[in-house]
């Protein structure tokens, strides 16, 4: 049997496959490309491509993609054989250096918001040999951004990787100011907690709303929840541990280092973290996580939930998203540090952060916006809709004592100067306690909870790395003019702190009194994705995407509507779903119910002619009024869809469709779980909470 080392990679063409099949120069050169963030030479790529192909062919593949991930939210791929004819009759395989740098998917299809109307149709795919190539399913995957042949962004990874770019050109800057020359470039890293639900493949199929729309429309609460807690890192069934194992093997096998595996709060709940890695790359990586999540879950008879909310009364799932800040020589910027020198230069990273969320709380909620994470966010189990930071007492106590000028109580006697003290160390144990915060800092990096299960991390961590590049930019403007830096930079610390310290709160987010407090604070407390995406077109944020080269105006807008556009399309298909579900499943099967009883009662009847039959009758009785409710709600949200389609603006779309179809979907669920909970299993059309919940 291999082990773990040898499997590990071992369908990724990576950097010590490309030493061994490439020839030196063409490693070189690559490898320089890449460093410099140029476009290959095309006599390399012919080198490169060549080297690939014979790699993948003898693992069995024959097949080559461009992997690129579109607007819609997962990855795309068109697969092409490597075959190519021969005079006499026969193939040969073959890949060229142009086939591996540049592809051109048909893009007519592929959500533009906009942008191919006033710009060109076509759009290209561009391999970014910054992630490495790999093999999935016998496909050789190149993974590349996608662009309109005019140069916009149509797709999640171009303006990560600029906002890579931005935060790299401004924290270079600051590293700078602090005399540090041996630091090249720096990057942003992530490690994303997934979670997610796994139950019975079979069950699953059984339910439409979870085919058509991945969560239960209706469902009565089962009489046991996740009230007694007993699933979190509670022992793991055989069959989910089998699942975990199988899927650690293919993640391991495409450089994915998948590392911890643990049951969730709620029953048939877990979660997966990797090792953190560079944004880039953690990006693609959980991608991939989340496509090979489903796909073995089916070999195991198994369906993999990762909506955000599959089941109403137990915790719907989310993905934290660890960030941090590191140079190429392997030191975390968000890390205090040991000494006054690099505390100083920690302080100023942490203040521009702090500045960062403040300023820029809008695009921070906004970019976890979606139909299904409006189910959790403010719901008392996931953060609320407000955002805040969480530093921990110790790194606040710190943060007045510099603001004030006093003396700090904590472990430090004595006042506090910037660059001449050593600040204590933080205990991760201090620094993460608080649950409940939407964006916490856990000693070394911070921790933004707020993304949905679904969500690709590509947007957040775009408007991250791009509103903390702001500041530094903003930082480093003040400092690099400064007659006596280290006065400056303790007079920007502290000013910092002052203007901006109304966004730290350690604090319980789940408690009400939070909500009156944030809004005495004036911070913005956007409920929902209708409420939370028009922000992105506020000129503030126009004008910060166009700075930084991340989106021009055009891009933001596009991205805007195709948000709004996609959160009215997710409710128009719950809500016609849950039509379809009511008319051809749940009333017939009520109503079979209804004659079920009534023919009972009528048969008794005619036995013993004395029997009052009260139970059957009431059940008729109510049951049958039950149905006209139904009926009524039913129409409601039938006359709610068909009103949506006057709205032509996207904004005045989604808060429409949050407004009354939403609701109306809400009236129509209690209802039918109303008569869910009355009705005889055997006669109910689909599977219950109970046996999703419990059965694997
Ligand atoms: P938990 O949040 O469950 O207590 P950890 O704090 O150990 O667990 O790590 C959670 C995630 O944070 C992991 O994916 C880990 O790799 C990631 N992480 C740790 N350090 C960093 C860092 N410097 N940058 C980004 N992610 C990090
Ligand atoms: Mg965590």
């Amino acid at each position: 049997m291999s082990t773990v080392p040898d499997i590990f990679g071992s369908m990724v063409f990576n950097d010590a496959t490309m030493k061994e099949r490439l020839p030196k120069e063409t490693y070189r050169a690559l490898k320089k490309t890449v460093r410099e963030g140029k476009i290959l030479d095309i006599t390399v790529a012919n080198v490169v491509a060549n080297a690939m192909k014979d790699w993948a062919v003898e693992k069995g593949v024959t097949h080559f993609t461009h992997w690129f991930q579109p607007m819609t939210g997962i990855t795309a791929e068109k697969h092409d054989s490597f075959i190519s004819p021969l005079d006499d009759g026969n193939v040969i395989m073959e890949f060229s250096g142009k086939e591996l740098i540049k592809g051109e998917p048909d893009a007519s299809s592929f959500p533009s918001g906009g942008l191919r109307a006033t710009f060109e149709a076509r759009g290209y795919t561009a391999w970014d040999p910054t992630s490495y190539a790999f093999i999935k399913e016998n496909v050789l995957c190149i993974p590349t951004a996608f662009c309109s042949y005019s140069g916009e962004a149509l797709d999640k990874k171009t303006p990560l990787l600029r906002s890579m770019e931005a935060i790299n050109t401004q924290a270079l800057r600051i590293l700078r100011l602090f005399g540090n020359t041996t630091a090249t470039r720096v990057l942003t890293t992530v490690g994303p907690e997934q979670e997610y639900f796994l139950i019975d493949k079979e069950l699953y199929l059984k339910r439409k709303d979870l085919r058509f729309t991945g969560r239960t429309l209706f469902g009565a609460k089962p009489p046991k929840g996740q009230e007694l807690e007993d699933h979190y890192f509670g022992s793991i069934k055989p069959r989910v541990a089998q699942f975990m194992a199988d899927l650690d093997q293919e993640l391991w096998k495409l450089g994915i280092l998948a590392k911890t595996e643990h049951n969730e709060v709620a029953p048939a709940q877990h979660e997966l973290a990797p090792i953190f890695t560079n944004t880039n790359i953690a990006t693609d990586h959980n991608q991939l996580t989340m496509e090979l999540m489903k796909k073995v879950a089916d070999r195991h008879g198994l369906a993999c939930l990762l909506h955000e909310k599959p089941f109403a009364g137990v915790n719907g799932s989310g993905k934290h998203n660890n960030w941090s800040i590191s140079t190429n020589t392997g030191v975390n910027l968000l890390d205090p540090g040991k000494t006054p020198y690099e505390n100083a230069q920690f302080l100023l990273f942490l203040t521009a952060v702090i500045k960062a969320v403040d300023e820029y709380q809008d695009l921070l909620r906004l970019s976890v916006a979606t139909a299904g994470n409006d189910h959790r966010l403010g719901a008392n189990e996931a953060p609320p809709a407000i955002v805040s930071m969480f530093l921990g007492d110790e790194l606040t106590e710190i943060l007045k004592a510099i603001e004030s000028g006093s003396a700090y109580n904590g472990t430090v006697k004595e006042e506090m100067e910037i660059g001449v003290d050593v600040l204590p160390h933080f205990p991760k144990d201090t620094t993460d306690r608080n649950r409940t915060s939407p964006f916490a800092f856990t000693g070394n990096k911070f921790e933004f909870r707020m993304l949905g299960s679904t969500l690709s991390i590509s947007g957040p961590n775009i408007v991250l790395n791009t509103i903390v590049a702001e500041e530094l930019g903003q930082f480093a403007d003040e400092l690099e003019n400064a007659s006596d830096f280290k006065a400056a930079l303790g007079g920007l610390i502290k000013r910092t702190i002052k203007e901006h310290k109304r966004i730290i709160f350690n604090g319980n987010g789940y408690d009400d009194a939070w909500i009156t407090e944030a809004e005495s604070r004036g911070l913005l407390n956007l409920h929902s994705t209708a409420d939370a995406l028009p922000y992105f077109c506020a000129d503030k944020n126009l004008t910060l995407f166009e700075k930084h080269h991340i989106f021009t105006r055009q891009e933001v807008r596009s991205r805007c509507e195709i948000m709004l556009e996609n959160y009215c399309k997710v409710l128009s298909i719950e809500a016609l779903t849950m039509l379809e579900m009511v008319k051809k499943d749940i009333l017939p099967a009520t109503y079979s119910y209804i004659k079920r009883l009534s023919d009972t009662a009528v048969s008794a009847r005619s036995l013993c002619p004395d029997l009052t039959c009260e139970s059957e009758i009431k059940m008729v009785s109510k049951l049958s009024s039950l149905c006209n409710c139904l009926y009524v709600k039913a129409d409601n949200l039938d006359k709610a869809v068909i009103g949506a389609k006057t709205y032509a603006d996207p904004a005045e779309a989604a808060s429409y469709y949050r407004q009354y179809v939403f609701a109306a979907m809400q009236e129509l669920r209690a209802v039918a779980d109303e008569i869910e909970g009355m009705v005889g299993e055997k006669y109910w059309p689909y599977p219950t909470y109970g046996a999703l919940l419990f059965s694997v």
